[in-house]
């Protein structure tokens, strides 16, 4: 109960699209580092005998304003017209920026800024590219100079040069180290990132080669034998009725003997086409094996499934399939039965195979359904 409350008001918050979330999620962690700085300046103030004046509570409104408007820009999509719609950059800028002014107010408390730095720096780790994580180091420690510089020339009591020095040099030794660290990380999200691009891209072409046929295209056996199961149980569920065909090439081996091996493939191949475009889209037309191959009309009664059938039957008897010189004909011979409740696949399919041979002793080129 509590737990879907939580939820919801984090939907609310972080809208519901994943990319976005991870955005606006590091965003809100960045505002609540925002808010303990804040918090810990102004303690710093008071007891370092700073100024509570307007630059403190304009600093503040500023610091905070900026970062509402940030989120503000991802929650709305806004941001998304950008190459970071995180933004990042910006977002680290304008906190290097709040740190340096605050660093200018924080009085004997300002060695806190540093810890402060080091994590708005590392919020880059997760995003930013080496040269943007060294353009930003850069831009910290330059800023940061100058604050110093300017510090300890119009404020010596508090910030005396010798410290300012000292406080310089370490950070010319810590942001380079960042900044390096940052360029690291993005150099191994990238070859993450190619790695898993190259095992998307092997799977897609494992899963091509398992399912289809080589030569033709068309759906293997494995793939048509899944896809008749499915069919079996929708039909089960849905009390349909569903058909299947053996469709076998007539005479192939005189293609083979006459023209070559590689004329019969093209003829394969140009009946794989014709098919699929003389059948229905929700057909399946697959490589049984050999010269054969296997329709399943699901969702069909018989009358529409000759329909179908005497359809590829004709288109492919009108086929002229130019190769080397010659032209090829070929016709099919089509064993066509409907599934029967109770029985199993095999027991259809063994069906078929005997309308087939029906089809081939009738003199082929023709179909023989029960
Ligand atoms: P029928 O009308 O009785 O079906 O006669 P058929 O000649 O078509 O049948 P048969 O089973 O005698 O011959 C089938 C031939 O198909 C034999 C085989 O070499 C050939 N074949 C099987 N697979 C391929 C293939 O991938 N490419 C080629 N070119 N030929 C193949
Ligand atoms: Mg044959
Ligand atoms: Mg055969």
């Amino acid at each position: 109960m509590v737990m879907s409350h939580l939820q919801r008001l984090g939907d609310l918050w972080l809208g519901l699209d994943p990319a976005q979330r991870i955005r606006l999620r590091q965003t809100s962690l960045a505002s609540a580092l925002m808010v303990v700085s804040i918090i810990v300046l102004h303690y710093a103030v008071r007891i370092g005998g700073g100024e509570q004046g307007l630059l403190l509570w304009g600093w503040t409104a500023v610091s905070l304003g900026g970062m509402a408007a940030v989120f503000a820009a991802i929650r709305s999509g806004w941001s998304l017209r950008f190459r970071d719609p995180s933004l990042t950059s910006l977002q680290i800028a304008f906190a290097i920026t709040a740190a340096a002014i605050g660093y200018a107010q924080a009085g004997p408390l300002r060695g806190a800024v540093f810890p402060v730095l080091t994590l708005i720096l590392m919020f880059g780790m997760f995003q930013l590219r080496a040269r943007n994580a060294y353009a930003l180091s850069l831009f910290a420690l330059g800023l940061f100079g100058a604050v110093m510089a300017v510090m300890a020339l119009r404020q010596p009591e508090r910030y005396p040069p010798a410290v300012e020095v000292g406080h310089f040099l370490m950070l010319a030794c810590m942001l380079p180290a960042v900044a390096t660290l940052t360029a690291r990380l993005s150099r191994i999200r990238r070859r993450l990132r190619e790695q898993r691009e190259e095992l998307g891209r092997a799977l897609a072409q494992l899963q091509a080669i398992a399912t289809r046929d080589e030569l033709t295209g068309l759906p293997n056996r494995r793939q048509m034998q899944a896809l008749m199961d499915q069919e079996l149980l929708r039909s089960l569920r849905h009390h349909h009725d569903f058909c299947i065909a053996l469709v076998d090439l007539d005479h192939f081996k005189r293609i083979n003997d006459v023209h070559g091996h590689a004329a019969g493939d093209a003829v394969l191949c140009a009946f794989a086409q014709a098919g699929q475009a003389a059948l229905r889209a929700t057909d399946v037309l697959a490589r049984w094996g050999g010269e054969e191959f296997l329709v399943l009309l699901p969702d069909t009664a018989m009358p529409p499934a000759v329909g179908g059938m005497e359809r590829l039957r004709h288109h492919t008897a009108a086929l002229d399939i130019a190769f080397g010189g010659s032209r090829l004909a070929v016709t099919v011979s089509i064993g066509l039965t409907g599934h029967r409740r109770g029985e199993t696949l095999a027991q259809t399919l063994e069906r078929a195979d005997r309308l087939l041979y029906q089809a081939k002793a009738q003199g082929r080129n023709c179909i023989s359904n029960d």
